[in-house]
């Protein structure tokens, strides 16, 4: 009898651990080259990637149309499109208008709110918030940033000048923001090198 009960003991507990989730801890990710300040189920980053994938897909058809070089979509909490944008700076006439920024307008529009912490969004980048669009993120209240490319490959692949950023994505853990970067990055990189070699014009300002 004893016998029995721990071979059924082995049993349970090996098919429960095959049940049991597969976590990555921020050094997991770090490996992978993901930056990250939070772990991450593998079926979470799986879902993450789909969409980033679609994402980048999005951003190449936003230049397809005349739009700048980035995208961004916003869910909700049951894993739901609420909004989404590309950068308009150059359709626009205007320096604010990047896909984040537009994105966020778009979903305080719709909530009717400025700050959209109780809907528990995530947002979608195809590359790294710059400066501004990390201020952007931080104040609109949304709680979670998945992006493509990080900043230092936007700037090696098309010139643009992401800002200086200092450590923002350890401080945005501590202001309750989960973040993981370089998501579906060679995909999202393809489409900026697209951009560059199209001749689309790289807008910074000279002083
Ligand atoms: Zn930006």
């Amino acid at each position: 009898m004893k016998k029995f009960l721990v071979i059924m003991s082995v049993l349970i507990l090996s098919t429960s651990a095959s049940f049991a989730e597969q976590t990555y801890s921020v050094k997991d990710l770090q490996k992978m080259n993901i930056s990250a300040n939070s772990p991450i189920s593998k079926s979470d980053l799986e879902k993450a990637e789909k969409i980033m994938l679609n994402v980048h897909q999005k951003t190449q058809e936003g230049v397809n149309n005349g739009k700048g070089p980035f995208y961004a979509e916003i869910y909700d909490k049951d894993g739901n499109l609420v909004v989404s944008s590309s950068n308009s700076v150059v359709e626009d006439n205007c320096a604010l208008y990047h896909a984040e920024v537009n994105t966020l307008k778009k979903a305080h529009e719709k909530f009717k709110s400025y700050n959209l912490a109780p809907e528990d969004l995530t947002i979608y980048v195809n590359a790294e918030p710059c400066i501004m669009c990390a201020g952007a993120i931080m104040w609109s209240g949304v709680k979670t940033i998945y992006f493509g490319v990080p900043s230092k490959d936007v700037e090696r692949i098309t010139g643009f000048d992401e800002g200086y950023k200092p450590n923002w994505i350890k401080e945005f853990k501590k202001r309750g923001i989960t973040v993981y970067g370089g998501i579906e990055k060679v995909a999202g990189e393809k489409v900026l090198e697209n951009y560059v070699n199209s001749g689309k014009e790289i807008y910074k300002p000279t002083r």
